[in-house]
């Protein structure tokens, strides 16, 4: 029955989360709602000049490493960079869109008062089409959004104005087997966890000093943990990001990793498109995973994948080199405007990273060699 109803509140948190607009650079609503979550449980919470939340969480023993555990709170979407003559408003990318799903979607477009409205990413006519553009996904630059306006000064009116915020629209669907789908579990799942590591630390003494940090700018820069760590100097770090499942007829066979079976554990990550940075797993944190999991009987599954990098790979080089783990709850259909997730996946990451934590002591060691 509690852990049902730890389901229930982990659900509900996630669906709030998902739905609060918060493009890179435009994290305020969110960073105001996570302040206010984590103020319930934490000893002392604060903001950084970045804009990273971050709360404190006292240990029992300082002569044990400290951690930090951070999500970040920002998500992919567009910047606004031209507004027609006729009120369509031309955008670019920011963070990882795939455009292939753009046309016929539905956004919400920013403005300079942080109000948001409505749009849609406008699309030929299908009966319209010739045979070749019914093949090809067009490219950001030919796309446009519709919000409805009939001229330039209509959109400027509402404050609408080039530089402006444009996200997906919120959307949440309750799929079978506890899997939810819908706009930005990417990374609304990770700062569901840290509310549920939260709760728990509150609760219940432990030796390491934990901060639990939501972070600004990930999908855009990668370095928001890196300034957060300026301020806190943590001696480890978990960065809760959860690996993309490779259990969907197209991407059988790419890795190990599928919805429902466990938390997900990079052991090696490394963009490699253009980028030469990424995340190697220390081993002393992966042994530690490795015998939380055993203690709490929950599955770890290992990923080891090209083509992407976390905040992990830049806040590595902080402090004389900080040992970074990336881990967290596995994703389908990532940066898509419709995510899905395991439920049981979310509530067994938070309970995972408790132990982690609680089992830090006297004996752990950072040392590789
Ligand atoms: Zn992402």
């Amino acid at each position: 029955m509690e852990r049902d109803e730890l389901k229930a509140r982990l659900k509900a948190r996630l669906k709030e989360y998902m739905e609060i607009p918060r493009l890179s650079g435009y994290e305020e609503k969110m960073a105001r709602k996570f302040y206010e979550d984590m103020k319930q449980y934490a000893h002392k919470v604060e903001t950084d000049q970045a804009g990273n939340v971050i709360a404190s969480f006292p240990g029992t023993d300082s002569s044990v490493p400290s951690i930090m555990v951070f999500a970040h709170m920002d998500t992919i979407g567009f910047v606004i960079t031209c507004i027609t003559p006729d009120g369509f408003l031309k955008v670019d990318r920011v963070g990882g869109v795939p455009e292939k799903v753009l046309q016929g979607l539905g956004v919400r477009v920013g403005s300079e008062n942080g109000s948001y409205y409505s749009g849609v990413f406008g699309m030929k006519s299908y009966h319209a089409l010739t045979p070749a553009e019914k093949e090809r996904a067009d490219g950001i630059g030919s796309l446009f959004i519709d919000i409805g306006a009939v001229s330039a000064e209509e959109v400027r009116g509402l404050g609408i104005e080039v530089g402006c915020p444009v996200v997906y629209d919120a959307f949440y669907k309750e799929l079978l087997n506890d899997r939810i789908c819908g706009s930005y579990t990417d990374d609304a799942s990770g700062l569901t966890t840290l509310c549920q590591i939260g709760e728990a630390l509150s609760r219940t003494p432990h030796k390491a000093t934990v901060y639990l940090t939501g972070t600004v700018m990930e999908e855009y820069n990668a370095r928001g943990a890196m300034l957060a760590q300026r301020k806190v100097h943590a001696d480890m770090a978990i960065c809760l990001l959860g690996a993309g499942a490779g259990d969907t007829p197209d991407l059988k066979g790419t890795n190990n990793v599928a919805l429902g079976d466990g938390v997900s554990v990079n052991l090696f990550n490394f963009h490699g498109k253009g980028t030469l940075n990424g995340n190697i797993i220390p081993r002393p944190m992966l042994e530690h995973l490795k015998k939380s999991a055993k203690k709490t009987g929950i599955p770890i599954q290992r990923q080891a994948a090209r083509g992407a990098l976390s905040d992990s790979a830049y806040l590595q080089l902080e402090d004389g080199g900080i040992p970074c783990m990336d881990m967290g709850t596995p994703d389908r259909y990532s940066h898509s405007p419709m995510e899905v997730l395991d439920l049981k996946d979310l509530q067994r990451t938070g309970e995972l990273v408790i132990e982690f934590i609680m089992g830090i002591d006297k004996e752990f060691s950072l040392n590789r060699f």
